[in-house]
């Protein structure tokens, strides 16, 4: 019965994924279908079992920019939004295609950070959402790019989506966040280093694990840990849970929700 003991308690009634770009957009620049069908397979067969989802999906850029042919970003303002409006309706179109072939619906919401400042924008998304979820439709939410000019600042564009899945799961009342990513889970320091352990759970998130996530100035913090760190805080603050996993194959899904010690557990 050993396995059992490593089985973790998950409360997945209601739960948000986030994705970021290099789950569906390989190294290349060309497009994971794979990933996004995976994703799609494994988000439907947790809404035919009941379970509530919302997907947080980043990668319009990135899918834009392959829909384009373009292999590097522009620089202008204008035009990055431009590619993010071209990649965001295309990606939507593959989640389309992908989600129908297993019989799942799917509404597109697009969200700036203002809207939770605004009473009653606040509350009209929260009523778009429960209203998605209890038609059994997976909204599917990213930033509203053509709006959202910091967003696509290159000193900001780590994270936005991460503290936009946490929002947006506590403002539902998610009881889990996953985010899936292009690292296992967190790691005691550089995980690049040999010596660097994967955290299998973290209770509590402090200075000190702010510090292992390489702080500005190191030289592996990306600023992509810290906005995840930040966004299982808020988690942790709703008294919800938050799984950090690698999205490299999106069924690890399954492994998550059957409480498999997978990826890192914060909470
Ligand atoms: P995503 O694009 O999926 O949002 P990011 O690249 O923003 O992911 O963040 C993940 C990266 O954070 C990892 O690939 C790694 O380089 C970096 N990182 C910094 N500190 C840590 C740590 N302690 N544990 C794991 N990853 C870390």
């Amino acid at each position: 019965m050993k396995s059992m003991e490593l089985k973790r308690q998950i409360h997945a009634d209601r739960v948000v994924i986030k994705v970021g770009t290099s789950t569906l957009v390989y190294p290349n620049g060309t497009i994971n279908l794979r990933a996004i069908d995976q994703l799609a397979f494994a988000i439907s067969a947790m809404r035919h079992r009941g379970r509530e989802v919302i997907l947080v999906s980043s990668g319009a850029i990135g899918v834009g920019l392959n829909y384009m042919g373009l292999s590097a970003r522009p620089k202008a303002i204008p035009e990055q939004q431009a590619i993010a409006a071209i990649g965001q309706s295309e990606l939507i179109s593959i989640y389309k295609e992908r989600f129908a072939t297993y019989e799942q619906k799917i509404g597109q919401v697009l969200l700036t950070r203002d809207i939770f400042v605004y009473p009653e924008s606040h509350q009209n998304v929260l009523n778009t959402l429960e209203a998605l979820l209890a038609q059994n439709v997976v909204p599917i939410i990213n930033e509203n790019d053509t709006v959202a000019v910091d967003e696509l600042d290159h000193e900001t564009k780590f994270g936005d989506n991460d503290q936009l899945s946490a929002i947006v799961a506590t403002n539902v009342s998610a009881d889990l966040l996953i985010m899936l990513s292009d690292i296992d889970g967190f790691y005691d320091g550089n995980p690049t280093d040999q010596q660097a352990h994967l955290l299998t759970r973290v209770a509590t998130v402090t200075d000190h694990t702010y510090a292992l996530a390489g702080g500005s100035g190191s030289r592996f913090g990306t600023g992509g840990m810290v906005t995840k760190l930040k966004a299982a805080e808020r988690m942790l603050a709703a008294n919800g849970q938050m799984i950090l996993a690698n999205g490299e194959d999106p069924a690890i899904l399954f492994q998550i929700l059957a409480g498999d010690p997978v990826g890192t557990l914060f909470g």
